[in-house]
């Protein structure tokens, strides 16, 4: 899959916000946006007023940075979730969480999207007892998803046993113990923590 190539601080900086690209990084003083606020570039060049469309498309390149899309991909996002009942913004966030790389991420099984993309293409990932390696994977009301220990991983998925703190959303429960998860509910809008106003994303495609 075709991937960002800018730093991923970077990529938050440009935003103005933190995306939370980096694991533990993202919690320490060391992160960026904490250390400064000013966009990337040459002596900090200072934010303009932004148009309605610039601040439409400064949502959705917010959002799909923080799920690492491309634009082709995530306007696919965009056309399935219009098609389905309901508010096409809300419907294209439940189905960005229910991909199975966020879904990894979330269980607490990454400590990124990213590193949650590499371990579900490593093949370290189960869903209901199958190996599925497909981060786009949407997984499914009621699916299992597990890590599968082998020699590659066991010193990775011993320490993620370990976890003290665990920030569960509350559609899924885990079990540190057999490294196993369940969707025990499809993500609501409220359960998603993402400071995006998706109803621009819509008014934006819909132009
Ligand atoms: Fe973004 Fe994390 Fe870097 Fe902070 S440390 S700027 S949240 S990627």
């Amino acid at each position: 899959m075709a991937k960002y190539t800018d730093s991923s601080c970077r990529i938050c900086r440009r935003e103005g916000a933190k995306l939370f690209l980096k694991g533990d990084r993202c919690y320490s003083p060391k992160c960026a946006i904490s250390k400064r606020q000013a966009p990337p570039g040459q002596h900090g060049v200072s934010r303009k007023k932004l148009s309605e469309y610039g601040l439409q498309l400064r949502e959705k390149q917010k959002t799909k940075k923080t799920y690492g899309m491309l634009e082709k991909q995530f306007k696919n996002y965009y056309s399935v979730a219009e098609s389905m009942r309901g508010q096409t913004g809300e419907n294209m966030l439940q189905l960005l969480e229910l991909r199975l790389d966020n879904v990894v991420y979330r269980l607490g099984l990454a400590k990124s999207r990213a590193q949650a993309r590499q371990i579900v293409n490593h093949a370290h990932i189960t869903v209901n007892g199958n190996k599925v390696n497909i981060p786009s994977y949407i997984c499914k009301e009621g699916e299992v998803i597990a890590a599968k220990e082998n020699r590659a991983g066991n010193k990775y998925f011993a320490e993620v046993k370990e976890q003290k703190k665990l920030n569960l959303p509350k559609w899924l429960e885990f079990n540190p113990e057999k490294l196993e998860g369940k969707i025990i509910a499809l993500p609501q809008r409220d359960d998603i923590d993402l400071t995006i106003s998706e109803n621009m994303i819509v008014e934006l495609y819909s132009k």
